[in-house]
């Protein structure tokens, strides 16, 4: 139950854990359980199963994303527990009253032996397909994330523009491009090493991130440089995003380096409805960049049918 929640990254209630436990002790040292063997399973099996519920309702409030296949593989091998749990509990209850002939007891042993080692059999396939699960990840992310700041590399960024482009030219909408570069960020490397230098491109992805909805994309175009992928907005609203990112990294502090002043330059650029060129746009955007540098460097350009617009 702790690893579910372990699993499922929820806080493990260990006063439940411990408080059933505790439960579960004092019965099986009561009177009744220490009369049989039978009494102790009757007693133990309903407390068994109230656990698997509790792990299925677990897993079932987390049954999204990536691992939604290993938790349904989980939720299916805690249903095969209960059920047989569940019969081997009314088998045995109709045994205690006499209902059920000694002779089908073999049954219940039958029962109890397939019913286990298939639920043992489904949580190791679920374990199997977990690590599996993970190494895929892992591996995609190494693949498609830079490692320094963790947002993505240039591994996907034309097959990401491309279907956004597409996206917004079916449903008559627009896609913005923001081209971020640092300012003069060879003289933070050459003034405080390259350490600070990594610390201070963490920092302008952070605040750059804040600022960005779920599913606006950041991508690290080369050492300084990031371009942020705005799907359906317009240019009015890509240039208030760039601008607030732009404010916020030109106000912030970055604890470990109080004497680092950051600022960025940002150049937008914003597709039309029609089927729009993915390079062309970063072109556009680049552009605007170079203007924003050019003009004195922590601005926002901005590229509006072949004219550079700062603000
Ligand atoms: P400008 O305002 O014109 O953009 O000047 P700049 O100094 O920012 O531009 P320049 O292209 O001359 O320098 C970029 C620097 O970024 C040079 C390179 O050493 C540094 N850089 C690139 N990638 C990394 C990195 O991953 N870590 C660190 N610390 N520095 C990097
Ligand atoms: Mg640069
Ligand atoms: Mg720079």
């Amino acid at each position: 139950m702790s690893a579910i929640y372990v699993f499922t990254q929820r806080r493990v209630k260990y006063h439940w854990l411990f408080g059933l436990l505790a439960l579960a002790y004092a019965l099986n040292h009561s009177d009744f359980a220490q009369a049989s063997t039978i009494n102790r399973v009757l007693l133990n099996f309903p407390l068994i199963m109230v656990l698997n519920l509790l792990a299925i309702k677990q897993l079932l409030a987390q049954a999204k994303g990536e691992f939604s296949g290993v938790y349904r593989a989980l939720i299916f091998a805690f249903v095969v527990n209960i059920i047989q749990l569940g019969s081997r509990f009314t088998l045995l209850v109709l045994h205690q009253f006499d209902l059920f002939t000694p002779a089908k007891a073999a049954l219940i042993h039958s029962l109890g032996y397939y019913g286990l080692t298939t639920f043992a059999f489904l949580t190791l396939g679920s374990c199997l397909y977990l690590v599996y699960k993970k190494t895929s990840i892992e591996m995609r992310d190494n693949m498609e994330r830079d490692p320094l700041t963790g947002v993505f590399n240039r591994h996907n960024l034309q097959l990401k523009l491309q279907n956004e482009l597409q996206r917004a030219s079916r449903s008559k909408q627009h896609v913005s491009i923001v081209m971020i570069d640092v300012d003069h960020f060879k003289k933070v490397n050459d003034s405080l090493g390259h350490v600070a230098g990594d610390l201070a491109l963490c920092h302008v992805v952070k605040l750059a991130r804040d600022q960005l909805r779920p599913y606006d994309a950041i991508f690290r175009y080369g050492g300084e440089e990031f371009l942020i992928c705005l799907p359906d907005t317009g240019s009015d609203a890509a240039l208030t995003i760039a601008n607030r990112i732009r404010k916020h990294i030109a106000q912030s502090k970055i604890s470990a380096l109080p004497e680092l002043k950051l600022t960025i330059s940002v150049g937008v650029a914003t597709s039309s409805t029609e089927i729009a060129d993915w390079q062309q746009l970063i072109q556009d955007a680049d552009r605007a960049l170079y203007q924003a540098k050019r003009q004195g460097r922590n601005q926002v350009s901005y590229y509006v049918d072949e004219a550079i617009n700062v603000t």
